[in-house]
């Protein structure tokens, strides 16, 4: 599943999944079994209690009590046949599972949701064989665990396979989930409906009863049957099509390999589709509704190449003969990785040539590279159990990196990487981190791991380990890893077993390393041969936060501390020491000195270590090229050498580093570690850097100051904040040409630059946007803008009535989600608050602005200064009514909290937002996210009290 969680301006990258309770019928018809699900997460709190019994729908006793399937019988086969109604809007199924029963029992428990059973039937081997007819299986229900028990007439035998088959029913789910229903508009303004599976992670149960968990990998053969206006799509090729009396057909696909349940997949649509061959003969096809072929082809170039490049670094092939990219027009995440049927988010996956800017081509490459990585990591091999979905995630994050830096390098994408790191960081800092491996068991809980610290961090972890043992020994261990595991499920502790032992079957090993390792670095091997890499990993997947190196240089002798770093709780607070207590990293440390360029290394296991320099140096800078996850801070001079560096030669520090400066200067504040004038003084250097996405760095950080003022209405600063920008960056800003020239970096610089510029109302801005969002409406729509400075001339747009009301009309005859996605942005950057409401309402009601689309709203509006009040009462105000749209940990749910209320930093709002949080914890509605979001508002109050003089006086003399 792809899901951003850098909480950071753009609409583009929010997804979230939906959530419409199926009244619970507690009246259970003659013969029917409902399984169906009404309460989410309080009902799951309690069942564990080994005292407890279970009570099914019908009274009788349900006879398991316990969240996961027992492991006593296993599936090893599915023939799924599913008929939709796209007219009906529901469907009828069957199906057939093979199980192989491990130990003797009397009922078989399956994970089912929101369906209806009409009949379930065991058989022997021998009655299938004999073609006996089925014994009738009595089906009890239990909503509250999402299962259903098949009590069978005499025990299944261990070592035995059976046949159980059952009929079932359902309606097509409103929502994101299961097996739901979606809808697009034509050119001509016509409604039409597809319907489409989305199941990760514990949806598959919507849609067919299953051993839900992904454990439980099985073969699945699919039958669809539809209407002949209608194609359909699978995990696997096509293998014939028959036709049904009265028009209807029935497409048969081919049987998959083993997988698990969530990655299942089938769509029945009406799309068009572009296709080609990769060059080991892997049909790839990129489908979407009929009015956006012009924007497929994009999306089939970067698929052709990542996957060629793929199963080379993997040295796997892709084991399927086809893979589908799928624009679904309502889809929850931004993309969801089905074993050979990938669907997307249009905005994920269509490349709009007219309207689509380089960062949303960056984000097009990103995604599909992400969930092509989910083909080896996640669907090849696949985690235990959710509790380590940073295997999945953490890894298809990181392959990102890999293959887009191979595939495209003109993207530069290792700068983009940075903030993957940097936007986790302020969470890790907080005490409500957690930790990479986390118990889940509730699918909330389960929900709640698709977040920064599996996605993010996991890749940051990642790619500090590949730093420390070397590309090539990182890439044969993942080889290995892949090749040992395949078609299999693995754990933590399996992937730090192939990294410490590369060596594949036929080396000749001698130990623990493979005799044909000759390039790995001597520090390295000798690390290996201890076998110390679980014991290193370990100390960062098991335990939260993110450790603070202190360096203080004394002569030739450097010492070295490690603490916990911790943001909004200063050092001398009170609590500080306890909540340092019983936390130690293994650091793999780097640094290079201003004498030489070597890059030395040492891993620092205890708090505190001594190094000596080979010679007297000026300057010291740890985490070469950050790429370690760690912060550094420089007491005595450090800080200040570093400064006066950058001063007089930046470059003689590697730009990688220059960026991790400023990050780590910026961070070291809100840990009340470094006064905001010194970090201030070291982004002054920036006038004289030339590498964008070290600009955009420093100047995102002067810009959330500015944001945080504009909020709080603190004028006089906000206003000298606003003169110090437009003055400080005005010759950037002025030599900017409105176009989509240059490299992708130089285009997102430009981007931003001129978006701040008008938002800061620098004349010069607003007048040729205003010229150029004239000209557009004068055109009809027709005029095609540079696509990098659209969105800037939509918002310029979008405050008068006019505008505003014209862009309105264009969002909803506009067939790109490139193109619409900007136009919403602008639509909330109104500063009228009915113009707010009104999209709100139009968010709420589902039809001109998508449900699909309403956190990225509300997250928008909250981001406008004369929106924030507004959604936040809005919120408050109808919890209830979003909540029958999300479910409760869903990505939208928790985006639009966080977006909500983390700007806040007054003690009275804090009150509020605290008072709101135990209000629905009193309703059982918890959430992690809410310890975070009190820490933070706790964290900005802190900033504000010690920064806001500082802040205050440093502008006044450096305008
Ligand atoms: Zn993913």
């Amino acid at each position: 599943i792809f899901h951003s969680s850098a909480m950071i301006n753009s609409l583009r990258k929010l997804l979230f999944n939906i959530y419409i309770g199926f009244c619970c019928s507690e009246v259970i018809l003659p013969k029917l079994s409902i399984c169906s699900q009404f309460s989410v997460s309080s009902s799951y709190q309690s069942s564990e209690d080994p005292g407890a019994f279970a009570v099914a729908t019908n009274g009788e006793p349900f006879p398991w009590y316990h969240l996961r399937l027992p492991n006593s019988v296993i599936p090893l086969h599915y023939d799924l046949f599913v008929h939709p109604n796209l007219t009906s809007l529901d469907f009828v199924a069957s199906e057939m599972i093979e199980i192989l029963v491990r130990d003797t029992t009397q009922f078989i428990i399956l994970h089912c949701k929101d369906l209806e059973i009409m009949n379930a039937t065991l058989q022997s081997e021998e009655d299938l064989r004999d073609k006996k007819p089925g014994k009738k299986l009595h089906v009890l229900s239990y909503p509250a665990h999402e299962q259903i028990a098949l009590l069978v007439p005499e025990k299944l035998m261990a070592d035995l396979r059976y046949y159980v088959a059952i009929d079932f029913q359902g309606k097509l789910a409103n929502g994101f989930e299961g097996f739901y229903k979606s809808t697009y508009r034509t050119l001509h303004g016509e409604t039409r409906i597809i319907a489409v599976t989305d199941f990760q992670p514990t949806q598959a149960r919507m849609a067919f009863p299953c051993f839900d968990e992904p454990l439980f990998k099985a073969n699945f053969s699919i039958k669809i049957r539809r209407e002949s206006r209608h194609i359909a799509l699978s995990n696997m090729p096509k293998v014939k099509t028959i036709e049904l009396q009265g028009g209807l057909l029935e497409d048969h696909f081919a049987t998959t390999v083993k997988m698990s349940t969530y990655l299942v997949a089938y769509i029945v649509c009406d799309f068009n589709s572009v296709s080609g061959t990769t060059s080991s003969g892997v049909k790839v096809s990129i489908y979407a509704s009929p009015d956006k072929w012009n924007q497929m082809h994009y999306a089939l170039q970067a698929s052709l190449k990542l996957l060629d490049f793929y199963e080379k670094y993997f040295d796997i092939n892709y084991p399927l003969p086809k893979l589908d990219l799928v624009a679904i027009p309502d889809f929850g995440p931004g993309a969801m990785e089905n074993w050979g049927l990938i669907t997307y988010r249009e905005t994920s996956l269509l490349f709009d040539p007219r309207t689509s800017s380089v960062s949303d081509k960056m984000w097009i490459t990103k995604v599909i590279a992400h969930e092509l990585a989910h083909q080896w990591f996640g669907n090849l091999v696949t985690m235990e159990w959710w509790n380590d979905i940073w295997l999945n995630e953490g890894f298809a994050n990181y392959m990102e990196l890999i293959s887009v830096n191979a595939t495209y390098p003109e993207l530069q994408f290792d700068d983009y990487f940075f903030d993957v790191c940097y936007a986790v960081i302020t969470r890790d800092s907080l005490n409500s981190s957690r930790p990479i491996s986390k118990p889940a068991e509730t699918p909330t809980q389960i929900q709640e791991m698709f977040d920064a610290v599996s996605y993010n961090k996991g890749a940051c972890i990642l790619n500090m380990l590949k730093d420390f043992l070397g590309e090539e020994k990182f890439q044969e261990g993942i080889i290995h890893y892949l090749k040992k595991f395949s078609y299999r499920n693995a754990k933590n502790d399996d992937l730090w077993g192939s990294l410490s032992n590369s060596c594949l079957e036929g080396d000749f090993t001698s130990g623990g390393i493979c005799y044909s390792d000759s390039q790995v670095k001597s520090d390295t091997l000798a690390f290996l041969e201890e076998n110390k890499i679980k014991e290193m990993m370990t100390t960062w997947t098991l335990q939260k936060g993110i450790p603070l190196v202190v360096v203080k240089q004394d002569g030739c002798s450097l010492s070295i501390q490690q603490e916990r770093f911790l943001e909004g709780v200063f050092k001398e607070d009170p609590e500080w020491r306890a909540l340092q207590e019983r936390f130690l990293w293994h650091i793999p440390l780097t640094y290079s000195t201003s004498s030489s360029n070597t890059i030395h290394r040492h891993i620092l296991k205890s708090k505190t270590d001594t190094l000596d320099l080979a010679e007297k140096t000026t300057w010291v800078k740890f985490n070469v090229d950050s790429n370690g996850y760690y912060l550094v801070h420089y007491e005595g001079h450090g800080w200040d050498q570093l400064i006066t560096q950058l001063n007089q030669n930046h470059t003689l520090l590697r730009p990688k580093d220059r960026i991790g400066l400023i990050h780590d200067a910026f961070q070291l504040v809100s840990a009340g570690r470094m006064t905001l004038d010194k970090a201030l003084n070291l982004t002054r250097y920036l006038q004289h850097e030339t590498s964008s996405p070290i600009l955009l760095k420093g100047l995102s950080y002067l810009e959330l100051l500015y944001h945080m003022m504009d909020r709080r209405n603190i004028s006089d600063v906000s206003e000298n904040l606003k003169r110090y920008l437009l003055w400080y960056f005005k010759q950037m800003i002025d030599t900017q040409s409105w176009s989509d020239e240059g490299s992708a970096w130089d285009r997102m610089l430009r981007s931003v630059l001129l978006r701040l510029a008008c938002e800061l109302g620098h004349a010069p801005c607003i007048q040729k946007a205003t010229e150029l969002f004239s000209q557009w409406m004068e055109s009809s729509g027709k005029l095609n803008i540079p696509t990098d400075v659209l969105k800037i001339v939509y918002s310029v747009g979008a405050q008068t009535t006019a505008g505003w009301n014209y862009l309105l009309e264009q969002y909803e005859l506009s067939v790109s989600s490139a193109e619409k996605n900007k136009i919403l942005y602008a639509l909330s950057t109104s500063r009228h608050q009915e113009k707010l409401v009104k999209l709100i309402e139009l968010g709420m009601e589902g039809k001109v602005i998508k449900t699909q689309d309403l956190a990225a709203l509300i997250h928008a509006i909250a981001r406008n200064p004369k929106g924030q009040q507004l959604v936040w009462n809005f919120v408050r105000a109808n919890w209830t009514d979003l909540l029958k749209k999300f479910d409760l940990g869903s990505f939208a749910m928790r985006t639009i909290i966080s977006s909500t209320t983390s700007f806040f930093s007054s003690k009275d709002e804090l009150q509020e937002v605290k008072q709101f949080f135990e209000s629905l914890s009193a309703q059982g509605s918890h959430l992690d996210i809410f310890q975070i979001v009190l820490e933070t508002i706790t964290k900005n109050i802190k900033w504000l009290e010690k920064n806001l003089p500082t802040l205050r006086t440093w502008l006044l003399v450096n305008i």
